[in-house]
């Protein structure tokens, strides 16, 4: 018999709090990775559940502040917290409608750290414009808005110069999700990112979801070379292997992980799975680009996003982090990103 919500979350999800996170994870964190989402900002005739991501059920509805709010209250409840927070980046939702809602949160909301989602087409006067009048931290790019291109994307087809330009002399950091199948394995964007950070070396990039490596064989190939960069920091959003993690720690050092959700994504239950270098999504009940256990089994999973911490916690474990590493990388290292200009956790 199938648990309900309620029995599932008492039952399965809570010990894993209990037991695995709150004796752990600081009390301050700051989750550097935070989709908000207005369904009214899907272009009109979109129907968001037919979107061509991962998961698209939990972008194709309202993610608010304060459904956020009571989502933290909820998962981690011992703990203070803020995010950074940017919108959906599709090519399906108004851009400039979703940024200036994002920016509006920031300024009613302190503990809300706002970037930016921008695309190829923005210049720099305009994107400089719109950073001072939004308060943005940041820059999402994303790949769904590159420039058409004869085969795979390259990053730079939707990382423009103008974007950096203005990264830079504003000090945001760009939360960099790279493009093409072989993730972070792939030799262009190995090179890519290296070639960015040798043209701006006091830009602030963070290479999201460790560079899409659900699996340590994708970072493995790059962490040689983009060690070298002492900017170039990495989100563990979505990541949910400890041995990925363990990667980036032993050569680019705890400084230089930084803690994201990748909410709400993944307040969807189950796991990545990598599996002779495919990358896949192991989900509880049934997702369109998922595999799930089959139909009457009993496979109860737990929230991506604990798995995230899970994953964090026991590779600070296995290579002997003191605690203080834990403040760095829940919260620190990403309040640096930003300046610590704010502070501010949210209300209790
Ligand atoms: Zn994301």
């Amino acid at each position: 018999m199938r648990l309900t919500e309620a029995e599932h979350f008492r039952q399965i999800d809570q010990p894993v709090y209990r037991e695995e996170i709150a004796p752990y994870l600081p009390e301050r964190i700051l989750d550097a990775h935070v989709h908000l989402v207005r369904r009214s900002d899907y272009l009109p005739g979109i129907d968001p559940r037919k979107l061509k991501t991962t998961a698209p059920e939990p972008v194709a509805v309202d993610f608010t502040p304060r459904h956020l709010d009571a989502t933290m209250r909820r998962l981690f409840p011992r703990q203070r917290w803020e995010a950074f927070v940017f919108h959906a980046p599709y090519t399906v939702i108004d851009i400039e409608r979703a940024n200036s809602w994002i920016a509006s949160l920031g300024r009613r909301h302190p503990h809300l750290h706002p970037l930016m989602i921008v695309r190829p087409d923005m210049r720099a006067k305009e994107l400089d414009a719109a950073v001072e009048a939004g308060g943005f931290v940041g820059f999402k790019p994303y790949l769904s808005f590159a420039r058409p291109h004869k085969g795979e994307t390259r990053i730079g087809d939707f990382l423009t110069a103008d974007h950096l330009k203005v990264a830079v002399a504003r000090g945001l950091a760009v939360i960099l999700h790279i493009p093409r199948k072989q993730r972070a394995a792939d030799p262009a964007n190995i090179r890519d990112v290296a070639r960015i950070c040798e043209r701006w070396p006091t830009l602030k990039l963070v290479i999201a979801h460790c560079g899409r490596s659900y699996g340590p064989y994708y970072i493995e190939q790059a962490i040689g070379t983009w060690k070298g960069f002492p900017n170039l920091c990495f989100d563990v959003s979505a990541v949910d292997d400890p041995e990925t993690i363990e990667v980036v720690l032993e050569h680019a050092g705890h400084r230089r992980l930084i803690y994201g959700s990748d909410m709400p994504v993944t307040l969807l239950r189950g796991r990545h799975l990598c599996v002779n270098r495919h990358c896949f999504f192991l989900t509880e009940k049934p997702c369109p680009n998922s595999v799930s256990p089959p139909r009457g089994a009993e496979f109860p999973m737990t929230f991506m996003a604990y798995e995230t911490v899970r994953a964090v916690l026991r590779a600070c474990r296995k290579r002997g982090l003191p605690r203080e590493a834990l403040d760095d990388i829940f919260h620190r290292n990403a309040a640096n990103l930003v300046g610590c200009r704010r502070g501010v956790s949210a209300p209790r």
